[in-house]
């Protein structure tokens, strides 16, 4: 069978690219000279899966897109409550290259606009590494997360520092606060080629997968972010990510998202795939039009807004019966799906409305693909009271879903006899 995904895909950039909105950004005079007909698209899902088309193989400057992972390896180097000191969460509603610091401390608004990117920037490494080392550890993340070895292209970053007024302005602030400490000139070059490193469609859709994957960056394997850390992530990039068009962005797409003036954008969907779009032309945000447009096509087509809710709570109690009769006679609730609060309070509705009549019980996880960790623990509450109750509760789940097996009354959980 021919996988109607890239199809699919192909469909979306056609559809798109009759759109021709908005100008490359000029502000930096080497990102005016692209191809502004360029067009890409690429998805990756969180088993690894890749599906690129257009011109998702064609290297750009990543700029802000790289913000975000930045802040990712400042919180994992520095925990969350030690970047909030400088670097605070909060939409500013103002445009990325605006000074947007909290009176009295300071603080940058959030880590998406310069001003807070710069300060999560001089936040690695600690205060005495080099600041080409610094760029160097953030390339070696960049580049685990896109799998693949990645560079800075020297000519946008060269035409970048000829540009770099309005961010030396910035880094003189955010010294004249003391939330930096680097000298404005050498913290503005290192993090203009941060701002450079090439990419490709393809390696942000794998950057975005990680996120959406947990941290764990779906090819490779490696693990580059705690759960924690990429919840914090992904919450700046969709209450900050699109600046100040953040609110549109999240009622009509609904993906923490992350855009860079190269003409990227990068969206990543929490348990189910990584997107990425690359089209140089900007709208007055400095966020890709036909990238907006794609996401927009991509979100409603495939259900992906963040609001959409999927039911699997009531999936959860897939179905239950008796087998035997008389004393020997087992209840069985075989249980489905991924399990978090709602499912788990499902079952122990149905167990408190409909108590079983049989003594012996038998909770089947074999269709079960997660226990969340409240969930464990509801369940294995309901086992203990079903136990207080008169009642033998077995488990069946030879695949181990259910971890820390001790419902707490000082008696193990056994599995279903075989002769049951
Ligand atoms: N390097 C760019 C800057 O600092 C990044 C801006 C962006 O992508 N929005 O101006």
């Amino acid at each position: 069978m021919r996988n109607p995904v890239p199809d699919y895909l192909t469909e979306v950039v056609d559809a798109c690219a009759s759109s021709r909105g908005g100008a490359p950004a000029s502000y930096i005079p080497e990102l005016a000279k692209v191809d502004p007909e360029q067009f890409g698209v690429a998805m990756a899902t969180v088993d690894g899966a890749v599906y690129a088309v257009g011109d998702a193989d064609t290297e750009f400057t990543m700029q802000s897109i790289s913000k975000a992972f930045v802040y990712g390896l400042a919180v994992r180097e520095r925990g969350i409550a030690g970047v909030d000191e400088v670097i605070d969460v909060e939409p500013s509603g103002d445009p990325f290259d605006e000074l947007s610091l909290e009176e009295g401390s300071g603080r940058p608004s959030n880590p998406m606009i310069n001003a807070g990117a710069i300060t999560a920037h001089s936040l690695i490494g600690g205060g005495e590494i080099s600041p080409s080392d610094r760029v160097e550890r953030i390339i070696e993340l960049l580049s685990d997360l896109a799998g693949r070895q990645l560079s800075v292209d020297e000519r946008v970053w060269h035409s970048e520092m000829e540009a770099s007024d309005r961010n030396l302005a910035i880094a003189h602030m955010l010294r004249s606060h003391g939330i930096i400490s680097d000298p404005a000139e050498e913290i503005i070059s290192a993090y203009a080629r941060q701002c450079s490193v090439l990419v490709t469609a393809r390696d942000l859709a794998l950057m975005a997968a990680t996120l959406a994957n947990a941290g764990v960056q779906p090819v490779t394997g490696q693990r580059i972010f705690s759960g924690g850390e990429v919840r914090r992530l992904l919450s700046v990039m969709l209450t900050c990510g699109m600046y100040d068009s953040a609110g549109d962005w999240v009622s009509a797409v609904g993906i923490p998202a992350k855009s860079g003036v190269g003409g990227g954008i990068i969206g990543a969907l929490p348990g189910q795939v990584g997107l990425a779009t690359f089209s140089p032309r900007l709208d007055t945000h400095g966020n890709s039009v036909r990238g907006i447009e794609t996401f927009e096509r991509l979100s409603s087509d495939m259900g992906l807004h963040l609001m959409e809710v999927a039911p699997p709570a009531r999936e959860v109690l897939h179905s239950t019966h008796a087998i035997g009769a008389g004393e020997d006679a087992v209840r069985v609730y075989e249980l489905s799906g991924t399990i978090g609060f709602s499912g788990a309070e499902r079952i122990l509705q149905r167990l408190t409305d409909e108590p079983p009549s049989e003594r012996i019980i038998a909770v089947d996880l074999t269709g079960v693909h997660t226990i969340r960790s409240v969930a464990r623990r509801m369940l294995l509450e309901a086992i203990r009271r079903l136990r207080q109750d008169g009642h033998t509760v077995y488990l069946v789940d030879e695949a181990g879903v259910l971890p820390d097996r001790d419902p707490g009354d000082g008696e193990m959980l056994l599995p279903l006899p075989p002769d049951l």
